[in-house]
């Protein structure tokens, strides 16, 4: 069960865990439970060139790693055009969706991960969240045990690849 809050966020009474588990407001006219319920972010397995993949470095992320484009899903918005803003805002890339690859636990961050095959043209222009990325050809790729690696996994198995796995250190 998420701590994630202690106070509920219509009335402000305390939260305490609720017969099945979740948190819910000790203030019973209220009726809030907090169900801690998974954030939906999309994953670009951007296809730059043929067979070859964009991975980019996060400015947040440790110094070796590359990962995919990713972004959170906007109200309303449709994942599938999510997939192709982002591409355009973090790389500068026009993007047409490919294929839906599939969908993934990020377990660490409570994420959904929705992850699409992106074909994109143009020239790379990485926007302030990266500041750099590698183009690695399908048979060079390695894959991380998380969500959007396990996508892009997925992604070259069946394209017949065997790709390496990372491990976290
Ligand atoms: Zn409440």
């Amino acid at each position: 069960m998420s701590k994630a809050y202690q106070h509920c966020p219509t009335c402000t009474a305390i939260l305490e865990a609720d017969k099945n588990g979740y948190l819910a407001c000790s203030n019973h006219e209220c009726k809030f439970v907090f169900y801690h319920n998974p954030t939906p972010v999309v994953a670009a397995i951007v296809e730059y060139g043929k067979d070859q993949l964009v991975i980019a470095h996060n400015t947040l992320w440790p110094p070796k790693w590359f990962g995919l484009i990713t972004g959170f899903v906007e109200e309303f918005e449709n994942p599938d055009d999510t997939v192709v803003r982002e591409v355009k805002e973090e790389l500068g890339l026009d993007g047409v969706v490919k294929e839906f690859v599939g969908h993934y636990t990020f377990k660490r961050m409570n994420q959904l991960i929705i992850a699409y095959h992106v074909e994109a043209t143009g020239t790379i222009t990485l926007n302030e969240e990266l500041d750099d990325y590698r183009i690695v050809p399908f048979d060079k790729a390695k894959t991380w045990p998380a969500g959007t690696g396990l996508a892009l996994r997925d992604f070259l198995r069946k394209r017949g690849y065997d790709p390496q796995e990372l491990k976290f250190s």
